[in-house]
């Protein structure tokens, strides 16, 4: 099959055309500054990129130049539209509505409206893009997979936040955790790595990139995340604070005279790894940095690997045990210092690393004789989408 995978910010859109028989990606894009004066790379594997200024007053224009560009000319990678079997778009927030991805219908485009007031920045766009592709793609079934799902089989006691009851009931105020596709789709690789089935595993991913959050998954399910009603909670990440004593928020405000946005925006873009240091957000800037002494550089990174070590540590205690500890994304597939930093310490657990192999990037970083197996495992969140579009759409057509 051949499935375009969406994933629609406010003025972009990212799309990659999956041969889902082979796992090719047969192309793959940007468009960029929608509704401004537009900006578009799309890339075919073998090919140069092509890149171009191209004006899209909105996604639906957007939606149409990719079209163009994977049936026509030099860049074309298909025959015509109608050879895409169908779209998978990524969805931010589910709320406690979708447990699992869905084909897309008028109830489930009014269900993510429903949830905009939990991703409000990323769901109207999300929506947008559904929208732009019923318009230009007619016809063509479209899936919606989101960073949520993963995470709502969490129990009562994981996903309940200890304030008044009516938030919750009121307002949806609970633990929703995101980067569900990917802590799904990894958790499930390191079960056939190990080639065991997931249901009898006990896993803990930490997937650290610029966002970072940890899951820890009981026999294939979630019971516990970092991340919470929102990206914010969790570790320490790029730019975001992670959890703080909510009392800061007033402490701060006052002290700065400054309001709940500035706030709010502090907290998202200026703390952090960027925040402690000084410096940057990227973990390679901030090795650098640790190599020539920088000591706010140095105190940022320890903060991150400590807080991941606590949770890695509060997971082992929620799972009762632990199989496998893997890592993920960007920091987690290629930052040996930084699972070094946070693996160091956890030999009394069962988890015991190989230098070699660490350093290395190996699958399986584990040093002999480890009762826990640590594997790097590197996610790949659109083909997960293409997976899940391509399995709701056979049962489509069955
Ligand atoms: P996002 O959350 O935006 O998808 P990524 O998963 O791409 O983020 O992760 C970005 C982080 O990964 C950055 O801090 C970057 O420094 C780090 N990273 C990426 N590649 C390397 C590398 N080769 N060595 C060390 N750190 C890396």
């Amino acid at each position: 099959m051949k499935i375009l995978v969406i994933n629609a910010g406010s003025s972009s859109l990212k799309y990659q055309l999956f041969d889902t028989d082979t796992k090719d990606v047969l192309a793959k894009g940007l468009c960029e500054r929608i509704g401004l004066d537009g900006n578009v790379k799309h890339s075919v594997p073998g090919q140069e990129d092509f890149v171009k200024e191209m004006p899209m007053k909105d996604h639906g224009a957007a939606i149409r130049i990719v079209i163009e560009l994977l049936t026509q000319g030099n860049t074309a990678v298909l025959t015509s539209l109608s050879e895409i079997d169908a779209v998978g778009h990524r969805v931010l927030h589910g709320g406690a509505e979708f447990t699992e991805s869905v084909i897309v219908d008028d109830r489930v485009i009014d269900a993510i409206r429903k949830c905009i007031p939990l991703g409000p920045l990323h769901n109207p766009a999300n929506l947008t893009g559904i929208l732009a592709c019923s318009e230009v793609m007619e016809g063509i079934p479209q899936v919606a997979v989101f960073d949520t799902a993963f995470h709502q089989t969490m129990p009562e006691k994981a996903y309940l936040y200890a304030l008044p009851y009516e938030y919750y009931e009121k307002h949806g105020v609970r633990r929703y955790g995101f980067h569900g596709t990917s802590h799904r789709y990894v958790s499930q690789k390191a079960a056939e790595i190990v080639g065991k089935p997931a249901e009898d595993l006990k896993i803990i991913v930490c997937h650290l990139g610029n966002g970072s959050s940890i899951s820890a998954v009981n026999g294939g399910k979630c019971i516990d995340t970092s991340m919470g009603l929102t990206p914010l909670e969790g570790v320490p990440m790029g730019t975001r604070s992670g959890c703080i004593d909510p009392a800061i928020l007033e402490f701060i405000m006052n002290a700065e005279s400054i309001d709940i946005s500035e706030m709010t925006d502090i907290l998202n873009k200026k703390s952090g790894v960027l925040g402690i240091s000084g410096i940057s957000s990227d973990f390679r800037d901030l090795d650098e940095a640790k190599d020539n002494g920088h000591k706010r550089a140095i105190i940022a990174l320890e903060c991150f690997a400590y807080s991941v070590k606590k949770y890695i540590g509060a997971y082992v205690a929620a799972l009762g045990g632990l199989d496998i500890l893997v890592f993920t994304a960007g920091i987690g597939e290629n930052n040996y210092k930084a699972r070094k930093e946070i693996t160091s310490g956890l030999e009394f657990m069962g988890i015991s690393i190989d230098d070699e192999k660490n350093i290395n990037n190996q699958t399986d970083i584990s040093a002999e004789g480890s009762r826990v197996r640590t594997l790097v495992v590197p996610t790949n969140e659109e083909l997960a989408i293409a997976i899940d579009t391509m399995a709701l759409v056979e049962k489509l057509v069955k």
